[in-house]
């Protein structure tokens, strides 16, 4: 389902990336860690006491606040694009960061520190350089469009805490990949892309009982009854003990959320009370379907290998061009090694070039996966009426185009077009042809 607007958290999860292999594949890298479905609030209701069969849900037409939302955020997608390039690069070319280095000299004096002091130095310069951009597409824009509840004061606040988080793990982690870089110039990136293996599966176990808490009230689910049949629901997918938080986020958003968080003994189902209080039983539990589609089907795991092919991808192709930058524009930077901690906005800015190229094969990727939970999802409740019913919503409510254009999936769709699953949940029926299911293997007898 779509994402209208980056979560306080995910911001984070970017920056803990960057840090973590002391690179980024930005948004790839940040929407593998949860893989999240945003729906969106609606309010008419729809009826699914009717047999699911014969049934289908027409796409709804886009409004014309959904199309003026749709070519204004592209425009400022290209923007965001731009300027995430751009800071980096005014950084460097300004000789600005070998300043921020000479400063992080003084005062951490030791490696070690000096490491983290440039870090947090260099974290700040860029939230600010950046803070009108997050301002209006995080804050104003949310608001302009009637998806946020959020007071500044609790926009700010979130914005602030994800700081905090990235400079923690930056100083904790960010050692990794320069101390690689100074003992083991020609094959640092293999060993670095190797150690980024366990750090990002640590990170994805520790984010739903350690961080994802800074930023959300998860509880209990209220609706009882509800929950029961949810893990009856988990019970036949063949996921036991499974775990399901609601998480209070109606006093932020009005955008309805669910999602498949954690690893190992933290992976859980989280709801947010947004999608209980709009959705109706049948379209919850038609999500919580595909949902357990992801949990049962491994793509967490999948995710998790998928990321670190590309960062080993993207690192390499950074140790082909680095030095040679380097070299060239030395007296500019005012450094002349690669394993100089002032060459972080150049290794960043590299990240984020080769990242944009190798984006379109990850979201083809992480496409397949939507389209095997969908169908996993409709293969386990067979309530196809509920599940499109409950993607028509999301994308009316959501300002979701429908039918985005080619540019726009390639770069940018996690999930495939709305239109698209619509389309594929309305009529794929094969157990009322006889035909055999793809998923049923998986399946518990009720
Ligand atoms: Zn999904």
């Amino acid at each position: 389902m779509e994402r209208p607007m980056r979560h306080a958290s995910e911001h984070i999860f970017s920056r803990l990336l960057v840090v973590a292999a002391a690179c980024v594949l930005m948004t790839v890298a940040t929407e593998a860690l949860a893989t999240t479905e945003t729906l969106n609030a609606g309010d008419g209701t729809v009826a699914t006491d009717s047999p699911p069969s014969a049934n289908p849900v027409p796409v709804p037409e886009p409004s014309e606040e959904t199309l003026r939302f749709y070519h204004s955020g592209n425009v400022l997608w290209i923007v965001k694009t731009f300027w995430a390039l751009f800071v980096p690069a005014l950084i460097l070319f300004t000789g600005f960061s070998a300043r921020l280095r000479n400063w992080a000299r003084a005062i951490g004096r030791k490696w070690f520190f000096v490491l983290g002091v440039y870090f947090v130095l260099y974290l700040v310069v860029e939230y600010v350089l950046d803070f009108p951009l997050s301002y209006y597409l995080g804050f104003v824009r949310q608001h302009d469009y009637g998806l946020s509840n959020q007071t500044f004061g609790q926009w700010f606040g979130d914005s602030l805490m994800g700081l905090v988080v990235a400079a923690v793990m930056g100083v904790l982690f960010l050692w990794v990949p320069y101390l690689l870089l100074k003992k083991s110039p020609r094959r640092w990136w293999l060993y670095t892309s190797v150690a980024a293996v366990p750090f990002l599966a640590l990170v994805m176990l520790v984010q739903p009982i350690l961080i994802a808490p800074l930023f959300d009230d998860f509880g209990p689910m209220k609706d009882k009854t509800l929950e029961t049949e949810i893990l009856q629901l988990a019970d036949r997918a063949g996921i036991d003990g499974g775990r399901v938080f609601e998480v209070n986020k109606s006093e932020d958003t009005n955008a309805m959320n669910a999602y498949v968080g954690g690893l190992l003994d933290t992976k859980r189902i989280v709801l947010w009370d947004t999608l209980l209080n709009k959705l109706n039983r049948e379209q919850v539990l038609a999500v919580m379907g595909h949902e357990m589609g992801h949990y049962v089907l491994g793509h967490i795991w999948k995710l998790l290998g998928l990321l670190s092919l590309l960062i080993l991808a993207a690192l390499y192709a950074v140790h082909r061009t680095m030095d040679f930058v380097v070299r060239r524009y030395q007296h500019r930077f005012g450094f002349s090694e690669a394993s100089d901690v002032a060459s972080l906005p150049l290794l960043l800015l590299l990240m984020a070039v080769f990242s944009l190229a190798l984006r379109p094969m990850a979201f083809a990727y992480t496409r397949h996966i939507e389209r095997e939970s969908d169908r996993f999802g409709v293969e386990i409740t067979r309530n196809n009426h509920a599940m499109a019913s409950a993607l028509a919503m999301l994308q009316d409510e959501n300002l979701a185009h429908p039918r985005p254009g080619p540019l726009y999936v390639l770069w940018r769709a996690w999930h495939p077009p709305i239109a698209e699953r619509i389309e594929f949940v309305n009529g794929y029926r094969p157990w009322a042809i006889g035909q055999s299911l793809t998923y049923g293997g998986y399946f518990r007898d009720p």
